[in-house]
């Protein structure tokens, strides 16, 4: 019989058949993603700060993950032992693992700690956990109390990082307890579809995407075409009610279908390969722009851990940026850029970045004009933290804010629809429906994520290729970011003549 893990529970929780294929189809586990990577990565960074927490623990780590048996020994002698706390702990019982990320036992208590790069308590945090205390109980070291440890948002860095502010303690005990009957039925049922020849048959459903997007979608859902209901704008649950009807293409959604706005010009686009332009409202929102324009983008990054002083866990950070600059309908377009030095990112730095980048804006920006960003609402986000960072250029800054105008909004609203948009209005849909020839495929770089962790590794020192030549793809991405926005607003001028 296969061993239970953790996260095979977690899987089988979600469907017998991810499970199934965890243990038996490994065959069709895709590769793992650099971003997902870069979360193993951050999740170890995490547990490593939480264990300072508890600090002088034992580690009963596996040197293999493929043997937990001298672990599982080593925790139950040290628990004899009354060592106080111990990272990675491993307990076992009938076939079923579970390992801890921090045990803590006092004269009176024994406390178990699971850590989690996340920003608050979730719904399946509970179910791995309630499996942790089952077979804890089960081996005869049944905790006092469960603790989740997540991040706090609410911290803000200042020097180094102490654990105690930046985690957060949730005692869980009560919750965990009441799922222990729930965690017994699983594991009895998980057990029984690990002893099938076969994988169970599951059908596709909302559970292939919610906790998690599954590893196998890409196996289950072949036969589903890339017009299909699934693709249907903000389809709240249209999509499954069609798809039980066996309606499962856009162009078979037969008429009498109640639909929205958006969803007709969808439908439409797909049986009759039409676009749809509303010129009135385009004109209007035309009409509110104001020379010299300013297209504009922010590229960020986000960590878990706080780099910089005075920034919160998570929170978007602006490393570099592009505008392009029409001052008139006949200027030619000027472009300015910034992307900042990674060393000016490491601790003691003389050169804080956000100050560097603030200073760049206020050479770059003139005092009138509009400022275009598609869903600006993210670069204003981005601003008002750093307004908030240096309120000596709040003024500025606020300045600035003010003037912008969401190019998103003709998309977003429908007053430009063309069937290869799908029910996407973002810029990666919209553009080569506008433009087919423009493209990002010539470059290293050709998408935020991958901008954002390759600086990411960069300040912190895990990138390890040519920085001059990563620098170069850095701003050819971003400049072709902004040179997108203004294709978008030369189509909309043209398509209301
Ligand atoms: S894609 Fe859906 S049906 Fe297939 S294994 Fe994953 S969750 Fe199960």
């Amino acid at each position: 019989m296969p061993i239970i893990s953790k996260s095979r529970f977690v899987s089988g929780i979600q469907c017998s058949k991810k499970v199934y294929f965890d243990v038996y189809r490994k065959d069709l586990k895709p590769i793992i993603s650099d971003q997902q990577e870069l979360l193993f990565s951050t999740g170890h960074e995490i547990g490593r700060l939480a264990q300072k927490a508890f600090p002088n623990g034992k580690d009963a780590s596996p040197e293999s993950y493929y043997d937990f048996t001298p672990s599982i020994n080593q925790t139950k002698q040290w628990i004899n032992d009354g060592v106080e706390t111990i990272y990675e702990a491993a307990f076992s019982s009938n076939d079923v693992l579970a390992a801890l990320d921090i045990l803590h036992q006092t004269k009176n208590e024994r406390w178990a700690i699971e850590v989690k790069s996340s920003s608050e308590l979730k719904d399946y945090h509970l179910s791995d956990a309630s499996l942790q205390y089952w077979v804890m109980s089960s081996s005869g070291f049944k905790p006092d109390k469960f603790f989740l440890m997540h991040i706090n948002t609410a911290f803000v860095k200042k020097g180094e990082i102490n654990p105690n502010d930046f985690f957060t303690l949730v005692d869980i005990t009560n919750q965990v307890i009441e799922k222990q009957l729930w965690v017994e039925e699983n594991i009895e049922h998980l057990k029984k579809v690990l002893s099938f020849k076969e994988a169970p048959i599951v059908e596709i459903g909302k559970h292939c995407n919610s906790p998690f997007s599954c590893d196998y979608i890409h196996h289950c859902w072949e036969k589903i075409p890339e017009q299909s209901v699934f693709n249907l704008y903000s389809p709240k649950g249209l999509d499954w009610k069609l798809y039980k009807q066996g309606i499962v293409k856009i162009i078979d959604i037969p008429e009498g279908v109640s639909l929205n706005h958006r969803q007709i010009l969808q439908v439409e686009g797909q049986k009759k390969a039409t676009s749809y332009i509303d010129k009135i409202n385009i004109s209007a929102f035309l009409s509110t722009l104001k020379f010299p324009l300013y297209f504009f983008d922010f590229e960020t990054i986000f960590p878990a851990l706080p780099i910089l002083d005075g920034t919160r866990p998570f929170q978007q950070v602006p490393f570099q940026y592009s505008l392009h600059i029409k001052q008139d309908s006949n200027s030619t377009l000027q472009h300015k850029e910034f992307l900042a030095n990674p060393i000016d990112f490491q601790y003691g730095s003389s050169v804080n970045p956000l100050k560097a980048l603030i200073e760049q804006l206020k050479l770059d920006f003139l005092s009138s004009g509009s400022i275009m960003a598609y869903n600006a609402s993210f670069e204003i986000d981005v601003l008002k933290k750093l307004s908030i960072a240096f309120p000596e250029d709040k003024e500025f800054i606020d300045d600035i804010i003010s003037r912008f105008v969401d190019l998103l909004i003709p998309f977003r609203s429908a007053w430009y629809y063309k069937p290869e948009m799908g029910a996407s209005a973002s810029i990666k849909a919209v553009l080569p429906a506008i433009a087919p020839e423009f493209s990002y495929k010539d470059l290293e770089i050709s998408n935020g994520g991958l901008a954002s962790n390759t600086f990411l590794n960069m300040i912190t020192n895990k990138f390890n290729g040519d920085e001059a030549k990563v620098r170069e793809s850095l701003l050819k991405y971003c400049e072709r970011d902004t040179l997108g926005m203004v294709i978008i607003w030369e189509e909309l001028k043209k398509c209301i003549i």
